[in-house]
């Protein structure tokens, strides 16, 4: 299998080059130059890892890391993914890894994927805002090969996220960046720029990799076929959506055969999506802040993906919906969710929630895509208690926590990074 770029101005690689880069060198993101066909039936009766190494065995067709598939698919799908009935539809959880976020299943799947190039020494830094920091320092912490650096705007992040963000240690360095999300983005672009790398090889882990995309595909196709099997009906996937990488891989899933009906792309206040479908537009934006702040982007990157695989607009409209849900509406989702359903949501997968109870009917499946205990700060005050700390996620919030502080320069990175080798 190779894999292209949505630009179509460079040339098809591999996937273990495709995964190594990131980004294609014209800008474009990676994608796969052809659609397998997975017969629903074969997933019947398999675990999920079983299940990953049929789905991805075509992707991993002829590149170097095919004979570590099953390894890889091992490690990254080592906790549940249920799926459990709910009156009116059922929900996905995708919450059950060690940082307690659906991010854990692409870091542990791009971190196995890493280790196993062949390349001695990397580093992976990351600018990140909340749950991709803290799920990629989980897979990789304790890697002889991969180094990892996080970059986290020092305000713009809840104090939970902050601690999960600062709470690693030996390969991983965690630096709180005196700037705002934007600031650590630019700094990581600057770093890849300017062949700046640590000790190694430099490499990105954001959701435009496409060793994290392809994993998530698994846990759809699985889902598909469970609930296909049980209820004779392909089912809607309501996903909670910001930069559109999970839903791209749903989309996937079902552009690979799997019965899928229709995915719904849940938003918060950041309509970008919403209005393309309405007007056939695209018309990125600065993010609004909302109570669901992963989903918080104006620019979803993989909308490209979206659009290579939909180049026509009414057929992207017979497969996707979009849904706009309120912080007022999310609030209320949460403080309804323990007396209505006897669930507690978090943020994000209530906007899925309430996007259900607005449609009504049909075969739903709400994803959920984070425990609610990842931001006590907004869910507990709306169901007036305790929210239940998952036991993964305590054992980190038991641990100390430390972040060095920078400017969002190069140089001070490079300092900080230097002093922080030298302190080990
Ligand atoms: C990242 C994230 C999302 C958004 O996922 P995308 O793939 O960026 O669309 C939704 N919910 C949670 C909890 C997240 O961490």
């Amino acid at each position: 299998m190779r894999f292209r770029s949505t630009r179509r101005q460079a040339p098809p690689v591999g996937l273990s080059d495709a995964l190594a880069h990131g980004l294609a060198p014209d800008g474009g993101l990676y994608v796969p130059t052809r659609w397998p066909q997975l017969d629903v039936r074969l997933l019947r009766g398999l675990a999920l890892q079983e299940a990953a190494c049929l789905v991805l065995a075509p992707f991993f067709a002829g590149d170097r890391l095919e004979r570590e598939l099953g390894a890889i698919a091992e490690r990254a799908f080592s906790f549940p993914i249920p799926l459990s009935p709910l009156e009116d539809g059922a929900v996905l959880e995708l919450f059950h890894g060690p940082t307690a976020a659906f991010k854990d299943v692409g870091a542990r799947f791009l971190a196995g994927c890493l280790e196993r190039t062949g390349v001695s020494r990397r580093t992976v830094l990351v600018a990140t805002s909340g749950d991709t920091g803290s799920a990629v320092a989980a897979a990789l912490e304790g890697s002889q090969r991969v180094d990892v650096g996080i970059l986290f705007p020092i305000a713009g992040v809840s104090r939970a996220q902050r601690h999960l963000l600062s709470c690693w240690r030996d390969n991983v360095r965690c630096f709180a960046v005196r700037g705002t999300f934007d600031d650590c983005q630019r700094l990581l672009k600057t770093a890849l720029a300017g062949g700046w790398g640590g000790e190694g090889e430099l490499t990105t882990a954001n959701s435009i990799n496409i060793a994290r995309l392809l994993p998530q595909t698994v846990y759809y196709a699985v889902a598909a076929s469970r609930y296909s099997e049980e209820h004779g009906a392909a089912p809607d996937f309501l996903v909670p959506t910001g930069n559109l990488g999970n839903a791209t891989a749903c989309l996937w899933a079902k552009r690979m055969g799997l019965p899928i009906g229709r995915v719904v792309l849940v938003t918060n206040e950041n309509r970008t999506i919403a209005d393309y479908l309405a007007t056939g537009s695209w018309r990125p934006r600065a993010p609004t802040r909302t109570l669901a702040n992963a989903m918080d982007v104006g620019d979803p990157s993989n909308m490209q993906r979206v659009l290579d695989l939909y180049p026509a607009l009414p057929d992207l409209l017979r497969d996707v919906e979009s849904v706009v849900v309120s912080d007022a509406e999310i609030r209320q989702t949460i403080a309804a969710g323990p007396a209505r359903r006897g669930r507690v949501w978090d943020p994000h997968t209530a906007t899925a929630v309430r996007a259900l109870e607005r449609q009504g009917g049909g075969h739903r499946i709400v994803v959920a895509t984070a425990h609610a205990a990842k931001f006590p700060d907004v869910v507990e005050p709306l169901i007036d208690g305790a929210v239940k700390v998952a036991p993964a996620l305590q054992a980190l919030l038991a641990r100390p926590a430390r972040a060095v502080e920078i400017e969002p320069g190069l140089d001070a990175l490079d300092h900080a990074w230097r002093s922080e080798a030298e302190g080990r």
